[in-house]
């Protein structure tokens, strides 16, 4: 099974929010693509919405961005994940390199944040990359196992994790996009440590329909996280379908 997702950072209105989901459903409406599974990460204020849009018997899993350790208290602008479960959250991002960049995201908060996700029932989606520098310097590998050894630290049951990949300098719109040889050692180790322990390792970083096939030939690579190239709804089925059609091919 391939993991393909999208999360859609701070983007989109209710209307928007509306118009995706009731697409999606439509389109989904005889199952997923075979042997893909579909998830979407709206922001948290249009979770409701997309959820009810979907319908009841949606293949699409729904998840929040990011949420606290805590289940509750005074933690202002924070949301728990027993709340994102309420809203209709079976997965919560965490560790994204934007929230570790701009909002004081450690690896210390990020095991605290996989640890209350994994006690609520939920998944992760543990995100892990490495900087341009450490790419150039050869760290990639050392960095990334270092970084999901500390974030499953002290997990007695991985399985429920789904691991992204996502070297920063392959995300956004500074991103470039990975040649399948700059990913392929972090994949080997990745695999080598946590294959079939965890969900799924998948990747993401500027990834579009262009180069989806490439991406999924590397061995290791069980699904997609995507940005830009899913904040349509068509380009989002556009990479399910790709995704879909590649599962025969992989080896
Ligand atoms: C991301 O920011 O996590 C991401 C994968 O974005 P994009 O696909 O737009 O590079």
């Amino acid at each position: 099974m391939l993991w393909v997702g999208t999360s859609w950072k701070m983007n989109g209105t209710l209307d928007f929010a509306r118009d995706y989901a009731t697409r999606l459903a439509a389109a989904l409406a005889d199952g997923a693509p075979a042997g893909v599974q579909p998830f979407v990460i709206p922001p948290a204020t249009a979770l409701a919405t997309v959820r009810e849009c979907l319908g009841p018997g949606t293949p699409v899993l729904l998840g929040v961005q990011n949420a606290h350790w805590e289940d509750a208290g005074a933690w202002t602008g924070e949301i728990s994940v027993p709340q994102a479960a309420e809203a209709g959250a079976t997965m919560i991002e965490i560790g994204h390199s934007e929230r570790r960049e701009f909002f004081a995201e450690t690896d210390e908060t990020v095991n605290l944040k996989v640890r209350s996700t994994l006690r609520h029932g939920l998944r992760p989606v543990l995100c892990v990359g490495e900087s341009a520098e450490v790419f150039e310097a050869s760290g990639s590998v050392d960095h990334v196992l270092g970084q999901v050894a500390a974030a499953l630290d002290g997990v007695a049951d991985p399985s429920p994790v789904v691991i992204a990949y996502e070297p920063i300098w392959a995300i956004g719109e500074h991103g470039r996009e990975a040649h399948p040889a700059d990913i392929a050692p972090v994949f080997a180790a990745l695999a080598d440590t946590w294959g079939g322990r965890v969900t799924a390792i998948v990747y993401g970083g500027s990834v579009n329909s262009g180069n989806i096939l490439a991406i999924l030939r590397v061995p290791g690579v069980e699904g997609l996280f995507v940005g830009r190239a899913a904040w349509t709804v068509e380009g989002y089925l556009r990479v399910l379908e790709l995704a879909s059609a590649a599962v025969p091919t992989r080896s």
